[in-house]
Parts: structure tokens; C-alpha cells; sequence
């Protein structure tokens, strides 16, 4: 097996961009399509930006023991699937997860899965607003909630590797690329 690549951040720090951009630039990297309980959101499609489910399918996968990981974020489920996992391992993809810090407390017992673990942060809290309301993807009390949930988030820096502050998009992605080459330069191959 080659690397995986978390992504974690608080909602709204640029790390779903980030993450598009690796598997864009690098197509050996594949991004881990989560399931989620979350109802889609107008620009988001079943199967590419999540496998779509309800609650009830998602508590039978989490007893069948489907997950790597798995949480509940704003009132929904998250996770991870191993087969699909599995199957881009199989297929010599690397993969990266974008996750919340719940997530990659679970997913780092998996010693074999090599996590390079990155956190990403907003430059700082009024940013962050700035941005949430600017995306437009969710209502006033969503943004609300997700900023409120920020301060929890960043408590949780510690259990990552490399902590890369998200001022600028092109320079935080490069910044990104130089941890990745610099980890994992024997297995490089695609860069
Ligand atoms: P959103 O609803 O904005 O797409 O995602 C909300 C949060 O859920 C983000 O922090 C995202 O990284 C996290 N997330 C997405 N998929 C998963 C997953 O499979 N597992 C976990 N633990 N978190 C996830």
C-alpha cells in the first residue's frame, strides 16, 4: 500500500477545495467518497461528493461493521466505507479522507493505512463567518452552528502531524504538496 492523506478543518477552512484539487493535480489519488446521512445540497451529486443514505441503511451498515470510522456531526452520520477503501487500495490508489477530527481518531488505529494527518485552519474566526456566509450553501443558523462548533474542532490540532493555515488557497495547497512529497519521496512516483 502506498499513503492516505487526511484532511481535517473546521466547516468552512477550504478543505473540501483542497481535497478536489490533490485528486485534480495527482490522478493517483482518489478521494474516499463518505457516506452520509445529510440531505444533499443543490450542487452536490449521490455517488461523487457522497453516497447519500438514510438513517436507518446508515445504522445497518455501522452493525454490519461496513466502517473504518464513523460520527455524528450536526446532527448526522458520517463514515467511512472499508470496501470502497479497499477496493482503490486494490486498484493502487492512494487515497485521501476528508474528515473531522472524530474520524481520524478512529481511523489512526489502522497503523497499515500510513496516515500523513494534515489540519487545516481558517486565518481566524471572523474569516471563517466571512466565508461560511459567502459559500452560501447553508442557512444564517447553520453558519451559526458550524462556527459555534469551530471552537471545539480546534482543540483537537494535537492529534494531527501538520497543522497548515488556510490564508490563501494557492499557497496552503502548495504547502500541502510539500508535506506529501517530503513524506513520502521513495513512493513519489506520480509526482
Ligand atoms: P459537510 O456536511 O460540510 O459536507 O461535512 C461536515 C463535516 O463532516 C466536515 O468536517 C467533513 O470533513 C466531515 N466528514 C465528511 N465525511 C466524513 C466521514 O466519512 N467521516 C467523518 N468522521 N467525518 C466526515
Amino acid at each position: 500500500m502506498g499513503f492516505n492523506i487526511v484532511l481535517s478543518s473546521p466547516s468552512g477552512a477550504g478543505k473540501t477545495t483542497i481535497t478536489k484539487k490533490i485528486s485534480q493535480k495527482y490522478p493517483n489519488i482518489k478521494i474516499s467518497i463518505s457516506h452520509t446521512t445529510r440531505k444533499p445540497r443543490s450542487n452536490e451529486i449521490d455517488g461523487v461528493d457522497y453516497h447519500f443514505v438514510s438513517k436507518e441503511k446508515f445504522e445497518k451498515l455501522i452493525k454490519e461493521n461496513n466502517f473504518y470510522e464513523h460520527a455524528k456531526i450536526f446532527d448526522n452520520y458520517y463514515g467511512t466505507s472499508k470496501k470502497s477503501v479497499n477496493k482503490l487500495h486494490d486498484e493502487n490508489y492512494d487515497v485521501v479522507f476528508d474528515i473531522d477530527w472524530q474520524g481520524t481518531k478512529q481511523l489512526s488505529q489502522f497503523k497499515e493505512l500510513n496516515l500523513i494527518k494534515i489540519f487545516i485552519l481558517p486565518p481566524d474566526k471572523k474569516e471563517l463567518k466571512k466565508r461560511l456566509i459567502n459559500r452560501n450553501q447553508d442557512n444564517n443558523q447553520i453558519v451559526e452552528k458550524r462556527l459555534k462548533q469551530y471552537e471545539n474542532d480546534i482543540q483537537h490540532w494535537f492529534d494531527y502531524d501538520y497543522v497548515v493555515i488556510n490564508n490563501d488557497l494557492e499557497s496552503c495547497f502548495s504547502q500541502i504538496e510539500k508535506i506529501i512529497k517530503s513524506h513520502k519521496k521513495e513512493k513519489m512516483s506520480f509526482i
